[in-house]
């Protein structure tokens, strides 16, 4: 009989376990098809310059100019959007979490741009935590690609603290090595800036509406049409199913 209550113990205990999992990790609301804000999240600030490389600059720099002109063009689509900041200032991680999950019926999305002791190391990566979130990465990675010379470097799942400690569908999007030469020179130019905008922007506005309905800029579309050279190696489509 005692061993027949310890199993019920133990039994009950381990039923209980991913419940106890679940709390340390908030249920994401799935708006990732209805959302009608967007968290727009310019990586560092302030203090924290983020990355710092020569060819690339001050990394909380590259990324407040595209966090900004995201917006404009998620505004100019008809979407409310939340910047975490909108200039050089700190915003610790927690404020940045809580921006997110005061809002009603959102999505996140953190711009950064990426950093490797190794200078070769060159690509996009877009990160994401929640299953929820999949859908959104795996689109902003696929669009990323449109862009000339880009190199795939696949979505994966992470364990950062604004993407673990999200209500909503949460994704952070490296946007290329500062640590390279030749992306580093890039992030420093506003087409460029312009043109990675342009692409997250139009994967926001589909994974919202659908496809066709994204408006870019001329100036983008100019860039992106197929008489600039097909992209080098490395540049597999986006992966269907997350690495990790
Ligand atoms: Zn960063």
């Amino acid at each position: 009989m005692p061993r027949f209550v310890n199993r019920i113990v133990t039994i009950g205990f381990v039923a209980l376990l991913p419940a106890c999992a679940s709390m340390r990790t908030p249920a994401v609301k799935n708006t990732s098809k209805s959302f009608t804000t967007v968290v727009v999240d310019a990586g560092h600030g302030g203090k924290d310059n983020g990355a710092y490389r020569r060819f690339g600059g001050a990394e909380k720099i590259a990324t407040l100019d595209v966090a900004q002109r995201l917006d404009r063009k998620l505004r100019e689509s008809e979407l409310k959007t939340v910047m975490t900041r909108s200039s050089d200032v700190f915003i610790s991680l927690d404020e940045r979490v809580a921006i997110e999950n005061s809002q009603k019926n959102a999505i996140f999305v953190s711009i950064h741009f990426n950093d490797s002791r190794r200078r070769g190391i060159h690509g996009f990566e877009t990160y994401y935590h929640s299953g929820d979130s999949f859908d959104l990465a795996n689109r902003i990675q696929a669009k990323l690609m449109a862009i000339p010379h880009s190199a795939n470097r696949g979505v994966h799942t992470a364990n950062f603290r604004v993407l673990r400690l999200a209500y909503y569908p949460a994704v952070l999007v490296e946007c290329g090595f500062l640590s390279n030469r030749s992306e580093g020179n890039q992030a420093r130019d506003w087409e460029y800036r312009e043109l990675l905008a342009d692409k997250i922007a139009e994967a926001i506005v589909e994974q919202r509406y659908g496809p066709g309905v994204y408006r870019g800029s001329p100036q983008v579309a100019a860039q992106t049409q197929p008489q600039t050279e097909p992209s080098n190696g490395g540049t597999s489509p986006a992966p269907a199913a997350p690495h990790r």
